[in-house]
């Protein structure tokens, strides 16, 4: 096995994320490299349609400008009486520069007196090889209900409104570990760690 093919970029600057991979990654013989060690790379438009297309094109993309094999993750909040918003828009829902307190604001009001709660967080991964071409994506989805106020400190973004299926607290209120067990991102990396194993098996 090659230096180059135990690196691999995770290529989102979102701490929460990285922090939440890392940890899912231990135990793989990989190097995760992070786009701080990049800082002259911008980051490409996400005009994807849907999250699928953002992750890909976002693996594309970091892959190309560091030439190192890159994972990329699009990932996001649907709630099915708001026709699956905020989807794709979930990190500026509420504007560019929202902060996750008013996003989850601008959510609650527009649920203010509807019955049907239901919302699922979806994540999909995608990895690029150094040149760029597709090398596997993967789907996690958790499905939950939104409730009726924020609560709870832990992970981020939407977490404070979001009860997953099975439980009574929201994820802000629930600790790491459970989280890490049941998350849209922990499903869509068990697929990818599924997919790295074979092909670190492969290439020993
Ligand atoms: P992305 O960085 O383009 O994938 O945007 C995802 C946005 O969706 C984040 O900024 C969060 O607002 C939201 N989001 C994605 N995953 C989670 C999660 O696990 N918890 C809470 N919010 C999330």
């Amino acid at each position: 096995m090659t230096e180059n093919k135990t690196e691999l970029l995770i290529a989102t600057k979102n701490a929460g994320k990285i922090k939440e991979l890392k940890e899912l990654l231990i135990g793989l013989p990989i190097q995760t490299r992070c786009l701080n060690a990049f800082p002259n790379i911008t980051e490409p438009e996400e005009t994807g349609a849907n999250f699928a297309e953002n992750a890909v094109l976002k693996a594309k993309y970091y892959a190309l400008q560091t030439k190192l094999r890159a994972l990329a993750d699009d990932s996001g909040l649907e709630v099915q009486a708001l026709n699956g918003a905020p989807g794709v828009f979930s990190a500026r829902y509420a504007g560019e520069n929202a902060t996750a307190e008013e996003k989850i604001e601008k959510i609650l009001q527009e649920l203010n007196n509807i019955k049907d709660r239901r919302a699922r967080f979806v994540c999909t991964m995608a990895i690029a090889g150094k040149t760029g071409e597709i090398k596997f994506v993967a789907h996690g989805i958790c499905d939950g209900t939104i409730a009726l106020n924020a609560s709870g400190a832990n992970g981020f973004g939407y977490d404070p409104i979001f009860i997953p299926d099975g439980f009574s607290n929201t994820l802000g209120e629930l600790s790491d570990q459970i989280k890490r067990k049941i998350s849209h991102r922990a499903q869509a990396t068990e697929k990818i760690i599924q997919h790295l194993r074979r092909f670190y098996a492969a290439s020993t």
